[in-house]
C-alpha cells in the first residue's frame, strides 16, 4: 500500500513556544492541586502529546526536596463525533470513564476546544461518575466556533478560526506526531 503525499505545512506555534507555555500550564495546575491526588483525563487521541508533556511539566514544577507534591493518575476517556448534513454534530463516548473517577478531582486534558460540544458531553457524563472536582486544560481554544458555552480553566493558546494539525493533532490520521502546531497550505 502506498502512503498518502501529505500537504505542506506553515508553522503556527513553534516547538519552544509550546514547551515553554507547557511549563507555565504545569506549574500553574500544580499550585492549585498542591497535596492533593489528581486524575489526568486524557481525551484521545488528540491530547496524547499534550498529556504526556503537561504530566512531565507538573512533575517538574516540584521543588528539589519534593516537600510539597501533586499525586498523579492517567485515565483516558475517547470521544466521537457524528456529523450529517441535517444537524449539529452529535458527540458521544465510546471508550472510558471508569468508577475510579467517582470522590476524585479531574483535570480534563484536551487538545482543542472548538464548537464546545465535546467538552459538554464529556462533563456531563463525568458529573454522573460523582466526583470531586472537575476542570478543564486545553491545549488550544478557538473562542469564535463556539456553539455551546463551556468554562476551560486552563488554556494554552487562543488560535483563530484555522484548520490546524500537529502536537497530537491530525488530518486524516497524519500529522499527529509534528512536534509544532501548523496550519495546512492548500495545494
Ligand atoms: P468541539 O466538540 O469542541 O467542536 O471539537 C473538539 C474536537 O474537534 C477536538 O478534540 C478535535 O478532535 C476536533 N477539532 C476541532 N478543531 C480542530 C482543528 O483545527 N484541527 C483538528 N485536527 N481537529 C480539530
Amino acid at each position: 500500500m502506498s502512503a498518502t503525499k501529505s500537504f505542506p505545512e506553515s508553522v503556527l506555534i513553534s516547538e519552544s513556544c509550546l514547551q515553554n507555555r507547557i511549563r507555565e500550564l504545569g506549574a500553574q495546575i500544580f499550585t492549585d492541586y498542591e497535596n492533593k491526588e489528581l486524575v489526568l483525563l486524557g481525551v484521545l487521541r488528540g491530547s496524547v502529546l499534550f498529556f504526556a508533556d503537561l504530566a512531565r511539566a507538573i512533575f517538574k514544577a516540584q521543588d528539589e526536596n519534593r516537600t510539597r507534591e501533586v499525586l498523579l493518575r492517567f485515565e483516558f476517556v475517547q470521544l466521537m463525533s457524528y456529523q450529517d448534513s441535517t444537524r449539529p454534530s452529535t458527540v458521544k463516548l465510546i471508550r472510558g470513564g471508569s468508577d475510579y473517577l467517582t470522590e476524585r478531582h479531574i483535570l480534563i486534558v484536551e487538545d482543542i476546544v472548538d464548537t464546545g460540544r465535546t467538552l459538554t458531553l464529556l462533563c456531563e457524563h463525568l458529573q454522573t461518575l460523582n466526583p470531586k472536582t472537575v476542570k478543564v486544560c486545553a491545549l488550544l481554544d478557538k473562542p469564535s466556533q463556539r456553539q455551546v458555552p463551556v468554562v476551560v480553566d486552563y488554556i494554552g493558546f487562543e488560535i483563530p478560526d484555522t484548520f490546524v494539525v500537529g502536537y497530537g493533532l491530525d488530518y486524516a490520521q497524519q500529522y499527529r506526531n509534528l512536534p509544532y502546531i501548523a496550519v495546512l497550505e492548500p495545494i
